[in-house]
């Protein structure tokens, strides 16, 4: 199945790649006009109607947004997770800008979630939204690097690992991702045969 992914960020594509499994995921060939939406829907429902105009009615189009929230810091910085350190900030630059921000807060306060929501749009009208969530804590220190972001400071629950040491084998079963993913095509369904 063809989809086009709004999204700018080539590690995104990539994973989705891995989880939708026979789907051929292709990048949209235009810039995405600047977020602002205060949720991960709206975002992701905004970047995949960008999509649907760029594209045309007759192609499936995913718009996916996620992020991070950390408790200690009332959700942050959940929409604006790309641009923490400021806009065009890389991610070396967001990592240390939230470790510093958590760097009094005690291990027991550090429990943090990635979410991904995507909204797919069906070739000839409807719809479909789904969400991962990633549950784990804050890292005091960034381990690993086989990922992009915040993987190598987040040790998701029930591992001792950061998510780039656990690397791309391990996203591909758990990430919040990989299961917005697996309910997109649970949603989808035996609709996905005729798509
Ligand atoms: P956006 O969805 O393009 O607005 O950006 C999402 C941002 O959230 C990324 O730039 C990362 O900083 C962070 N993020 C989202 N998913 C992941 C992930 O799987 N690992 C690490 N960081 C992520």
């Amino acid at each position: 199945m063809r989809a086009v992914l709004a999204s700018a960020n080539p590690h995104k594509a990539r994973e989705l790649g891995d989880v939708l499994d026979g789907w051929e995921i292709e990048p949209l060939g235009a810039a995405l006009p600047e977020e602002t939406g205060s949720t991960f829907s709206e975002n992701a429902r905004a970047k995949a109607t960008f999509a649907r105009a760029v594209v045309g009615p007759d192609v499936l189009v995913l718009g996916e947004d996620s992020g991070l929230e950390v408790e200690a810091l009332n959700g942050a910085p959940g929409v604006r997770s790309a641009r923490y350190a400021g806009v065009g900030a890389s991610d070396a630059d967001n990592v240390a800008r939230l470790l510093a921000d958590l760097r009094n807060v005690p291990p027991e306060r550090r429990a943090a979630r990635f979410v991904a929501e995507i909204v797919c749009l069906l070739p000839g009208g409807g719809d479909v939204h789904v969400r991962g969530s990633l549950d784990g804590f804050i890292a005091f220190e960034p381990l690993g690097s086989d990922g992009f972001g915040y993987d190598p400071i987040f040790v998701p629950v029930g591992e001792q690992e950061t998510v780039a040491e656990l690397g791309a084998a391990w996203k591909r079963e758990h990430s919040h991702r990989a299961r917005a993913g697996s309910a997109l095509v649970d949603s989808l369904g035996a609709r996905a045969e005729s798509l």
